[in-house]
């Protein structure tokens, strides 16, 4: 027996959280039947297209027959064995092209579930690293105001402090350090202010393991993409100080940005690398913390001697098979072309959102495009006005952005980018 749209909703309010989301203030959820190529059905028979790729992570689309295949045939086979002792192909043939595509010097890889996850285990990384070096005192970490690098307490300790509440879980989070964001755009050359805020910082803390970034694109933090001089000189001044770089690549990574790894823009690598979102093509949930040989052999020699750290579905069969499947299909097909192919349509047609009252900025990189409002604009008023577009659009604050699966067609495109300004020339302010 199935649910009704109306009883399926109905035991959704009752008893599911949702991200960031309130029982006693709740925002409109709508409830989805099935979804294919750039479509999500609704169980109220409504059609919307994704301009979301359910963050950042399908870029085939959705229900594809290469990835379901690929998952159908992993299942028969085995669905999960344990890690420990055990190893299968399809771990290893993904980790094998995740080394071989990455940014140079990247050897090893950790697999894990989640991005957030694949954020704590950089972060120990990093830790051990300096354990071993025989310089635990170098235990913190430099992050950027306005990052976002997942909801666990290692990842929201290097969130923005601001709006990752830092003073909720004040009692319980490590204290890192938060350097100001470049004001360089992308395209832009670097002004010395933009790297004095951390390069005072690395020049005057002697406890710090590491810095992470997120490349290029800050994402769920602020939708700021930045100069590739500032990661430029990020790296040099990590090489003088002797600080490891961790590049947070869970939203960037597998060409959103036009580049296949976003610090390919600066001709960087980082010394730990994380990916995940995209990584299953937006199937199911795996990540990925890389690393070069510097950290993985520093690890080793320590006092563990291991590294510590082995969730219970590491390197899951299903997941690997899928994610192996999307990155062949991503690299048999000229990407770079087709991103920018959105690149040059989204920047087209969301220019004119410029002239609108409501509208303070509109940029563009890659698959991504953002429209940010002078004002933050209440979500349960929002939501449905997309939704009565036939867009599904999930704006955050003050920002309104899209990044669509790359499979989208010219026409899907522009009806949403047509939706959005319908939607934002109706705000007042
Ligand atoms: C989404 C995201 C994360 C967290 O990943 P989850 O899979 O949600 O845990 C971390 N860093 C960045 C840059 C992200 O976009």
């Amino acid at each position: 027996m199935h649910l009704s749209n109306e009883q399926v909703l109905e035991l959704d309010r009752e008893h599911v959280w949702h991200p960031y989301s309130s029982f006693l203030n709740p925002t409109p959820t709508f409830a989805v039947k099935r979804a294919e190529g750039v479509r999500l059905y609704l169980h109220d028979g409504r059609t919307l297209i994704d301009g979301m790729s359910s963050w950042w992570s399908v870029l085939h689309g959705y229900n594809h027959p290469r990835l379901n295949r690929a998952l159908n045939e992993q299942a028969e086979a085995m669905s999960h064995v344990m890690f420990g002792g055990l190893t299968h192909e399809p771990a290893v043939r993904l980790c094998e092209k995740l080394v071989k595509h990455s940014p140079a010097g990247l050897n090893k890889v950790f697999l894990s579930d989640s991005g957030s996850v694949s954020v704590e285990v950089a972060m120990k990384m990093a830790l051990q690293y300096w354990h071993s070096a025989g310089q635990p005192q170098k235990h913190r970490f430099i992050a950027l105001k306005n990052a976002y690098h997942g909801d666990t307490f290692g990842a929201m300790s290097v969130c923005d402090p601001v709006t990752g509440m830092h003073h909720l879980f004040a009692e319980n989070l490590m204290q890192q350090y938060f350097a100001e964001r470049p004001q360089a755009r992308f395209g832009e050359t670097l002004q010395p202010q933009d790297i004095a805020s951390i390069q005072h910082l690395l020049e005057n803390k002697k406890d710090v393991a590491a810095v992470i970034v997120e490349p290029i694109v800050q994402g769920a933090g602020g939708m700021w993409m930045y100069s590739a001089d500032y990661l430029k000189a990020l790296r040099e001044l990590c090489d003088k100080h002797d600080v490891l770089l961790i590049a947070d690549e869970i939203a960037t990574g597998f060409g959103r940005t036009g580049k296949l790894f976003a610090c390919e823009h600066a001709d960087i690598s980082p010394d730990i690398l994380c990916l995940g979102k995209t990584l299953t093509g937006g199937y199911m949930t795996l990540a990925a913390t890389l690393c070069n040989d510097k950290v993985s052999e520093g690890i080793c020699r320590g006092e563990a001697g291991v590294f510590m750290h082995g969730p219970t579905f590491m390197g899951n069969p299903l997941a690997c098979a899928v994610a192996c499947e999307s990155i062949d299909m991503l690299l048999e097909n000229d990407w770079q072309a087709n991103i920018k192919r959105l690149e040059t349509q989204l920047k087209i047609e969301l220019d004119a959102c410029r002239k609108l009252k409501a509208v303070a900025d509109v940029r563009v990189l890659g698959g991504i495009g953002v429209v940010e409002l002078h004002k933050a604009q209440a979500l349960e008023q929002l939501q449905p006005a997309f939704v009565e577009q036939g867009i599904w659009v999930r704006p955050f604050g003050k920002l309104v952005y899209i990044m669509p699966p790359y499979c989208i067609s010219e026409a899907d495109l522009t009806t949403l980018t047509q939706g959005i300004y319908r939607v934002v020339s109706k705000l007042k302010s």
